[in-house]
């Protein structure tokens, strides 16, 4: 209910004046964001790598409105990219990027499935370069098919481009069945968006329950699961799964969000897994800013506590 609206709330305009000027936010928002610039980017990056976690980073921003725009973005995303490389952190993958489809055009009026592709597509091209991957984050329902459309289509030239699926969709199951091919890099999260009843997955149990089901699907199959949670329940039946088929520790990878559940991220990489963590840059955090505080009352409690500790 509160994460309904949550979320529902972030799309007001009253309510993003409200959050984005209150002095305390940027405190919270740190925590949850590397840092406005490339160079921030590069810093948590860097230190990440060498504690022994995987990164991917994630440019902030969406729903793109003007062609310049997204492109633009994507050349931030080649400015990263060059970045990471010159400082060694691209090689093996080690770091790579996560990029919306609306922040590099997928919404725009005109020809924003072709716009997106371009733009997508130039930013494979240079991660090739470097000796790193790329994955299309998902985003809202109403982007799905053109997403998988995008990633099947620029998967031909690039083969490793990684893409998401969300358990809280009823349609999932089928998709990571389709997925779930050799060489395939999919990430499986629950979902941070909204959609209609007949659409999405009502309640929470369901939400995990598909979960499971699409971790049975996609730990079985030939591909590369990426397991984007912080659910110590999942997490506990992915590395069960994992020992019950024999999966070696580099062919699947655990993914969390940075500034979330740090000690946990450490213990998976101690223990000999695979750990990415997504990190977010930008100066345009709010909606990924609103969506972490949706998910998790804890998460609003403690913006709430910083800002009444600032009256
Ligand atoms: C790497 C990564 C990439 C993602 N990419 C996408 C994407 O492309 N599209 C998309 O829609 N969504 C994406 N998400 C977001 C995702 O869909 C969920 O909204 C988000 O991860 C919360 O779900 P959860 O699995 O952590 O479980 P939740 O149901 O939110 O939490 C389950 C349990 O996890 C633990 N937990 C959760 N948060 C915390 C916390 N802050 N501190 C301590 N414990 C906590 C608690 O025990 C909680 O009960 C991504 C998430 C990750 C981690």
């Amino acid at each position: 209910m509160l994460r309904r609206v949550l979320l529902a709330a972030s799309a007001s305009e009253r309510v993003r004046h409200l959050i984005t000027t209150a002095p305390v936010t940027r405190d919270v928002v740190k925590r949850f964001v590397a840092g406005q610039s490339a160079a921030d980017a590069l810093a948590v990056t860097k230190r990440l790598i060498a504690d022994g976690r995987l990164v991917t980073l994630d440019y902030l921003g969406e729903d793109t409105t003007e062609p310049d725009h997204a492109t633009a973005v994507a050349s931030e995303y080649v400015t990263v990219l060059g970045m990471l490389e010159g400082a060694g952190l691209t090689a093996g993958g080690r770091a790579e990027v996560s990029v919306k489809p609306t922040a590099v055009g997928l919404g725009l009026p005109e020809h924003g499935e072709k716009t997106a592709a371009e733009n997508i597509a130039r930013i494979c091209a240079v991660a090739k370069d470097a000796g790193t991957t790329v994955t299309v984050d998902m985003e809202d329902h109403t982007r799905i098919e053109a997403t998988l459309r995008l990633v099947s289509q620029l998967r031909e030239d690039y083969p490793d481009l990684g893409c998401v699926v969300q358990s809280y969709l009823r349609r999932t199951p089928g998709d990571c069945q389709a997925l779930a091919m050799a060489g395939s890099r999919v990430r499986l999260c629950k979902g941070a968006y909204r959609a209609p009843d007949g659409v999405a997955l009502a309640a929470r149990s369901e939400v995990d329950r598909n979960y499971a089901r699409c971790l049975r699907i996609l730990m079985d199959g030939p591909g590369y699961p990426m397991l984007a949670t912080h659910d110590p329940r999942i997490i506990a039946i992915a590395s069960s799964l994992a020992a019950s088929t024999k999966r070696a520790p580099d062919s699947f990878e655990y993914q969390l969000l940075y500034g979330i559940r740090t000690d946990e991220q450490r213990r998976l990489a101690d223990e000999g897994s695979q750990v990415r963590v997504y990190v977010p840059y930008g100066s345009d955090w709010y909606g990924y800013f609103m969506r972490r505080l949706a998910e998790r009352p804890a998460n609003l409690r403690f913006f709430l506590r910083a800002l009444a500790s600032r009256h």
